[in-house]
């Protein structure tokens, strides 16, 4: 679960999270969407530490993040339990598709090579990738990167996953068979917090939407309460701008 009550995130003297409060349960999907620049990625990097906050209490998996500084066992295990999907797909372009999804299990969980072979090939299987093993990013399309990517992050053995804006980059005719894995993990009970455009998708599948503005929940609740009956002028107005 991720518990965040009042967080708050400046870069300088820019206040980018103003005091963020809410619940992210075991098996909860949850969609995180808004305006450019109202702080979906900067809300998403806190919950992988990739920032630390400034103010206010946040607990993933019962690690208190809340502290300036974390211990190195707690990071460690942060890491292995909340995997992250990036919009440009982060792969490493000079390894191959199998190479990429093996380095972290090896050098992070001390898998062997033979056991960290057989774990991607199970999960390349399960994105329909299971003739890419050898293959290099720059031969892959978008999609298939960004399946890659998911993949790869499974091999974690994630009790979290972070998706920020994961079909952002691809040409609309890739961006189902991304959501398509996605929503696969959804219904196998995987914790998610997604940022995204995509708003069929999230009435779909989120449990819960989060709308921020200007580093405030302006709106949340269920993906039905916020996407089909927006109660702010400031969400009917971004809704409206998505169709
Ligand atoms: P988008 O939809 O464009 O991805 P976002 O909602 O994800 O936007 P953030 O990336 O969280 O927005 O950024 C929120 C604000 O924080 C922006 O004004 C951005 O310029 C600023 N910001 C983000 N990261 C940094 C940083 N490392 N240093 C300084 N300012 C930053
Ligand atoms: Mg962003």
């Amino acid at each position: 679960a991720i518990i965040f009550d009042n967080i708050e995130k400046n870069f300088g003297s820019l206040k980018v999270l103003k005091g963020i409060t809410g619940e992210i349960n075991r098996g909860e999907v949850v969609a995180v969407i808004g305006s450019s620049g109202c702080g979906k990625s900067t809300l998403l990097r806190c919950f992988n530490r990739l920032e630390t906050i400034d103010n206010g209490r946040l607990i993933i998996n019962g690690i208190n993040l809340s502290r300036p500084t974390v211990n190195y066992n707690q990071l460690r295990q942060l890491r292995t339990q909340v995997g992250m999907v990036f919009q440009q797909f982060n792969l490493f372009p000079h390894l191959s598709v199998l190479e990429n999804m093996t380095l972290a299990p090896r050098k992070v969980l001390g898998k062997t090579p033979k056991e960290s072979a057989q774990l991607a090939r199970l999960y390349l299987e399960k994105v329909g990738l299971h003739d890419k093993a050898s293959a290099y990013p720059e031969q892959l399309s978008g999609g298939q990167k960004q399946r890659v990517a998911i993949a790869r992050s499974l091999c974690m053995n994630p009790q979290i996953m972070l998706f920020d804006e994961p079909t952002s980059a691809l040409d609309p005719e890739l961006v189902g068979e991304v959501l398509q894995v996605m929503q696969q993990l959804a219904a196998e009970g995987m914790t998610m917090v997604i940022v995204t455009h995509e708003m069929q998708f999230a009435k779909e599948v989120a449990h819960q939407v989060i709308f921020l503005d200007k580093g405030i929940v302006a709106e949340k609740g269920s993906a039905y309460e916020v996407l089909t009956n927006p109660q702010s002028d400031r969400l009917r107005i971004f809704l409206s701008r998505l169709q």
